[in-house]
């Protein structure tokens, strides 16, 4: 690995900063970003943070031909004292490079990295905002640059980081949403890149999404693309259900992501001694546990909104009420529990967070 000492390059007109805490969702970006080049002969070479601008690619840059290209999603959260806290963004690299294996990309140093996010944070601190439920959201991604249309891996990549300041994804706290099971489009199958973070998995999910709305549903449940049977996830976040006193959240297959708020709720779960299972589970188990009046809360969970509860489910016409449509009490003591991790007001015995 070509480790180089990074470039930095100020930005000579500042950005106003958004005053109101209702940011919408990923369309403001801050003053710098991060780059990263790599060529096979050099490997991953000149690290530098520069002004955010637009970039200049070759139309036929193979990232818009055959979508060789994979990203990652974390925050930045303001903490007491102005300290700024980043929430496990080792997994996130460790996830990058995982898809970047999948995909054929060649893989990052992610100490390195996470060193130079760091930095690109630390000039940027005055953006991460303060408001309850806000933060500084972290999209690092890579693409595919060399300029040719053959099928094949590419030659040449760029690693960028960009920063986007959101707002609180619920404003007045949790509301549970009404969801509907895909029984139709797929979203992952074995063997494919479900357990990868790249494009493609989000864009082949829109029809499914635009059918759940229109149906009045939030979001999509996916299941298996095989058979159409076992629960997968939850538009982008992983499940849980709460059914009979025990935690079940579907096992990683290989078309799932492995999503770090689901491995930090499973270690939570049981330093509290409460029963949870990875494990597969059908939708038919479900709706009979459900009917046997089993079902006691069901959530979705991933950085965006942290938890997300389930208030309802549609499969094939029959309605699935859970918890009367009200917040249940694990999924509150989680969401409390995490939210407080990453913003310093709950103590962090796990050292999960990461000072900026
Ligand atoms: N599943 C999918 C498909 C996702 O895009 C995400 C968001 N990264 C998640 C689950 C949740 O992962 P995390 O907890 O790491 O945000």
């Amino acid at each position: 690995m070509n480790e180089q000492k990074l470039e930095i390059v100020k930005s000579k007109n500042l950005k106003p900063k958004p005053q109101s805490d209702q940011i919408p969702f990923g369309r403001t970006f801050t003053d710098h970003m991060f780059v990263m080049d790599y060529e096979v002969e050099k490997g991953w070479h000149d690290p530098r943070i520069v002004p955010y601008e637009p970039l200049t690619l070759d139309p036929a840059a193979m990232i818009f031909h055959y979508g060789q290209t994979v990203f990652e999603g974390l925050k930045a959260y303001r903490a007491e004292e102005d300290r700024i806290l980043l929430f496990r963004p080792d997994m996130n690299f460790q996830r990058l490079n995982r898809s970047s294996e999948r995909l054929s990309i060649p893989p990052i140093d992610e100490d390195q990295v996470m060193n130079h996010l760091t930095e690109l944070i630390s000039i940027e601190k005055d953006w991460v905002p303060s408001t309850e439920g806000t933060s500084l959201y972290i999209r690092p991604f890579i693409i595919a640059t060399e300029t040719s249309l053959a099928v094949a891996p590419s030659q040449s990549y760029k690693l960028m980081i960009i920063l986007s300041p959101v707002g609180s994804y619920f404003t007045g706290g949790l509301r549970p949403v009404t969801i509907n099971v895909e029984d139709q489009f797929t979203r992952a199958v074995k063997g494919g890149t479900g357990m990868a973070k790249t494009a493609g998995n989000y864009s082949s999910g829109y029809q499914a999404q635009a059918k759940a709305y229109k149906e009045g549903n939030a979001d999509v449940l996916w299941l298996d693309g095989m058979e159409k049977k076992y629960i997968e996830e939850v538009g982008s976040m992983n499940i849980f259900f709460k059914i009979n006193g025990e935690v079940v959240t579907p096992e990683l297959n290989g078309s799932i992501l492995k999503g770090i708020t689901r491995m930090s709720i499973i270690e939570l779960l049981k330093k509290w001694d409460i029963p949870v299972v990875e494990r597969k589970i059908s939708v038919e188990e479900l709706y009979k546990a459900y009917e046997e009046g089993l079902v006691e809360e069901a959530f979705g969970t991933g950085t965006a909104a942290v938890i997300s509860p389930v208030g309802e489910l549609n499969w094939l016409g029959r309605k699935m009420i859970i918890n009367d449509h009200q917040i249940g009490e694990l999924s509150q003591k989680l969401y409390d529990t995490i939210t407080g991790i990453q913003t310093g007001k709950v103590e962090d015995r796990h050292e999960w967070t990461l000072e900026v």
